[in-house]
């Protein structure tokens, strides 16, 4: 089952064989978190949060899952339907792809973390609005402050101007590290694009391979 799940993915990629392996300044200044501060202190937190209108019709707030000592930690811009239903991050459409992409990248989803730049479903899968991607910022921050990834992938673009700081087009940001707070930093092409562009997958492949690249050359040091 995951070999096919590998397969396929590398299969639209157009592999033949298995691998072997909103502007900053607009964001509220972030403390560390305090002491004794877990995830699941701040996911109890954010489970009450009302900082944004996104909490008026949200059913659940998706705080994120996975790893809490991951060392990749992906963010992506925030729930669409069933993760609000869920209270689970990509679990959609999308979320299977990423799923792929994770397994292709030698993790199961389990190993890495996955978190958005809002915790709530913006109507209508909408793009997160500037003053609600600001409200939410703390929550990732301190997540990110928890977690301590050794790698951080932003998932298209909220995700990426969110931690890149800059508006520029995906197709400049892409495949390029920067870093964030500290923590190196590469935008990829978010998997729910990826499905009506699926040209662009070897691409999205192509940074991921970065991504593996610069986790083994911290782990042989
Ligand atoms: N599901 C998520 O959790 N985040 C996205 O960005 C898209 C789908």
């Amino acid at each position: 089952m995951r070999a096919r799940d590998l397969n396929r993915y590398m299969g639209d990629l157009g592999w033949r064989r298995s691998p072997i392996p909103p502007k900053s300044e607009t964001l509220p200044d972030v403390k560390s978190p305090s002491p004794g501060e877990t995830l699941g202190s701040l996911a109890a937190a954010a489970a009450e949060c009302t900082l944004c209108r996104l909490n008026e019709k949200r059913q659940t707030v998706v705080f994120g899952e996975g790893d809490p000592k991951a060392s990749v930690m992906f963010i992506g811009e925030g729930p669409g339907a069933e993760e609000d239903r869920t209270g689970r991050p990509f679990v959609g459409q999308a979320g299977r792809l990423l799923d792929r992409m994770i397994f292709a990248m030698g993790f199961e989803r389990q190993e890495v973390y996955l978190a958005n730049v809002v915790k709530c479903r913006p109507p209508g899968n909408r793009d997160p609005k500037e003053d609600e991607v600001a409200a939410c910022a703390a929550y990732l921050d301190r997540q990110i402050d928890l977690i301590e990834p050794e790698i951080l992938v932003a998932l298209g673009k909220p995700a990426s101007w969110r931690l890149t700081g800059t508006n520029k087009p995906m197709g400049a940001l892409r495949g390029r590290w920067s870093n964030y707070r500290g923590t190196p930093l590469m935008p990829v092409f978010h998997p729910a694009y990826l499905l009506r562009q699926p040209k662009l997958k070897r691409e999205a492949w192509e940074d991921l391979k970065l991504v593996i690249r610069r986790l083994r050359s911290t782990t042989d040091d």
